[in-house]
């Protein structure tokens, strides 16, 4: 499995919108266009409802998408997370944090950090200080965090769309609080292990990117080629939402929505026909930069009171 790849990583927290569809389809157009395999993760750590994962893989397999190697579900490689940051840690760069949210919200941010950076209230604390910590949150029923020491750090980025990407990095969480492997970590070793070398992903998640790099770096894992690619927002400009109408791509097939026609022609390609229509026209170079405003027809009665699970 040596061959270079790209992917689509969902976290099978339920219906895909349209957006997302367009988003993976996009991860699919750049990989193939590029002579690279196309893989499928399922990011199940976290928020997961029950059927998702099974729903999104096979709406697009009915778009027609092909997906290489087998499927690889984040569940199954925790191992990995823990051997990374057991790396890590060997290294001097993992601490224990004792805040809740709370804490980091309430506490004065640090020098030259963005609003809701962590503070690094817990990096330097003495070994005292940190056992009573420790039982400070075990009596709440609590255990601490692993944090990255960074150091501030910065890890400038290149992305095909964006540019230079120089988000501010503080030290991110690698294992949260209830003991689940957080997703910067998660995400990096997964791309790494799958042979993923180009992350094509919303742009929501663009300043995610730096701290990813980082984590390469210290791990001396390669660091893919990004592109964060531009969302599909509703009308008042904030994400697609179940309430804005039909956003799914089950609810809007019901209705005839000709999905191919609207993903080619919003991304600036003139509508496509389908799948194959859509590897010969698509072109990074000409793809279009800016956000899509998409005005969800209504809901269907039928669509409307279906079971969630109806397709
Ligand atoms: N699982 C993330 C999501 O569904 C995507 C992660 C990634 O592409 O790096 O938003």
């Amino acid at each position: 499995m040596l061959e270079s790849a790209g992917r689509f990583a969902p976290s099978p927290s339920g219906d895909l919108h349209i957006g997302n569809v367009r988003t993976g389809v996009l991860a699919f157009l750049w990989a193939r266009q590029s002579g690279r395999a196309f893989r499928w993760r399922i990011e199940d750590l976290d928020r997961v409802r029950e059927g998702a994962a099974q729903q999104q893989l096979d709406e697009f397999r009915l778009l027609g998408i092909t997906i290489d190697g087998p499927i690889v579900r984040q569940t199954d490689r925790v191992e990995h997370y823990a051997a990374a940051c057991r790396r890590l840690e060997e290294r001097g760069l993992v601490y224990e944090c004792y805040c809740s949210r709370k804490d980091i919200q309430s506490a004065p941010s640090a020098p030259h950090a963005p609003p809701g950076a962590y503070p690094g209230t817990c990096r330097d604390l003495t070994d005292r200080e940190r056992t009573a910590e420790r039982a400070r949150l075990e009596r709440a029923g609590r255990s601490p965090a692993l944090r990255l020491r960074t150091e501030n750090s910065q890890r400038p980025v290149e992305d095909a769309l964006l540019g230079t990407i120089t988000a501010h990095i503080d030290d991110v969480v690698l294992r949260r609080g209830d003991g689940v492997w957080a997703y910067n970590l998660a995400v990096v070793i997964d791309d790494a292990d799958m042979r993923v070398d180009q992350v094509v992903r919303g742009d929501d998640l663009a300043s995610s990117a730096p701290r990813q790099a980082l984590l390469c770096d210290l791990l001396d894992l390669p660091v893919p080629q990004y592109a964060h690619v531009p969302l599909v927002l509703n009308r008042q400009g904030a994400r697609l939402a179940k309430r804005d109408g039909a956003v799914t791509l089950g609810q809007l097939t019901e209705l005839g929505f000709d999905v191919w026609g609207w993903m080619g022609e919003s991304l600036g390609f003139g509508p496509w026909r389908g799948v194959h229509d859509a590897i010969d026209s698509f072109d990074p170079a000409r793809l279009r930069r800016e956000a899509t405003v998409f005005d969800p027809p209504p809901l269907s009665r039928g669509a409307a009171e279906a079971p969630k699970t109806g397709r």
